[in-house]
């Protein structure tokens, strides 16, 4: 039997199936149904933030968060090279320019320490990324951004569950966005939210995520469609139950991935941070000079039938749709991470015996 890096989280059948036989009652199938509402309100409670506003996926819930702030025209927006597609497509897609800051060695996010060195009088936000749940240096960006009047958005799909001094980590920020996508620790299938404080935005993003409709003959803004169904919705109240039980095994084998690859010389394993409750996401290692390469590592457990991922690479900057305005030789610690990383199989079901096997054919 192969081994993905991941494998959904679904909850037991029959609890599902009792969760949407509402739904044949009312036939509400969307458009901020029960499941919606109860779903948002509970999530609001959880990410510790006054507003969740729930989305169909976790990009448009960025996409739109970026649109909400109305920043002007090709304004410039400092962000990391080490991410997901969707961080920069976000701010692309709303007409603004990327600025690539180089990453922290240790955290994989971004650095904070030369983001003030990018700021130019067009700097308009920053958004930083919490990569796999390694969260960002929360102080320093938030006194940047107050000292230079900047917004704060975090691209947070990897934080779901996790808390940094006791508050959820999508807390902070001017917004965050936690993705609820089926590869995630949360899935609702596909699903996203923005989570933020501030009253003025909560209609504002209703309306971005439902063509701009306010009533039955009133249309403000030039809005997309971004709604969370209710079967969406239902799947997340269900995983919602088993999140806790879900994040203490992934943090298992989290542990046994430390206790088999820890004091390995050439192998740089995840941070463990101060004052982050981690969610075990995700497990990258980093084959800075090990004795087998990154791509040879990968290429041996793929013969065996274990995939693991290659994520993040290649860079943002790489990307052929980037390429010819950005070079990754800007942000060298990117570059290198992105050449040297993998991500082993980690989800809540993987035995001891698997991790084992996956150890030892990478020391081997
Ligand atoms: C998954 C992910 C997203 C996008 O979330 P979707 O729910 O898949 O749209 C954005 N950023 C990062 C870093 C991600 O991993």
């Amino acid at each position: 039997m192969s081994i993905l890096v991941t494998k959904s989280t679904l909850p037991p059948f029959e609890e599902y199936i009792q969760e949407i036989k509402e739904i044949w009652d009312t036939h509400w199938l969307t458009n901020m149904g029960v499941k919606h509402d109860t779903l948002q309100a509970l999530l609001e409670e959880k990410l510790d933030s006054k507003h969740v506003v729930l989305y169909t996926n976790g990009h448009l819930a960025l996409e739109n968060i970026i649109t909400a702030f109305n920043f002007p025209k090709e304004a410039e927006v400092i962000t990391t090279p080490f991410t997901f597609a969707s961080t920069t497509h976000a701010i692309v897609r709303n007409g603004l320019k990327p600025v690539f800051c180089d990453i922290d060695s240790d955290t994989l996010c971004i650095d904070a320490s030369k983001i003030e060195d990018l700021i130019t009088p067009k700097t308009v936000a920053i958004i930083p990324v919490h990569v796999y749940g390694n969260v960002c240096d929360i102080e320093r960006i938030s006194s940047i951004a107050k000292k230079h009047n900047l917004k704060v958005i975090y691209d947070a799909a990897h934080s779901f569950g996790e808390t940094y001094k006791g508050k959820a980590v999508a807390s902070y920020g001017d917004a965050s966005m936690v993705s609820f996508h089926a590869t995630k620790v949360f899935n609702t299938i596909e699903g996203g939210c923005a989570a933020f404080k501030d009253d003025s935005m909560v209609q504002i993003l209703d309306d971005l995520k439902n063509f701009g409709i306010r009533g039955p003959e009133e249309v403000r803004f030039v809005g997309g469609n971004a709604k969370m169904s209710e079967f969406q919705a239902a799947m997340g109240i269900c995983n919602l139950r088993h999140l806790d039980e879900n994040i203490k095994k992934r943090l298992h084998i989290d542990s046994l991935y430390r206790k088999l690859l820890g004091n390995v010389s050439g192998i740089q394993l995840k941070p463990v941070q101060e004052g982050v409750s981690s969610n075990g996401a995700y497990f990258p290692v980093l084959f800075n000079s090990f004795k087998k390469t990154r791509d040879e590592v990968f290429e041996q457990l793929s013969e065996n039938e274990i995939y693991a991922r290659k994520y993040f690479y290649p860079v943002i900057q790489d990307y052929d749709c980037y390429k010819d305005k950005y070079s990754s030789a800007d942000t060298p610690v990117a570059k290198k991470a992105s050449l040297n990383v993998l991500c082993l199989p980690i989800y809540p079901d993987l035995s001891d015996d698997e991790v084992k096997t996956i150890c030892s054919i990478i020391l081997g």
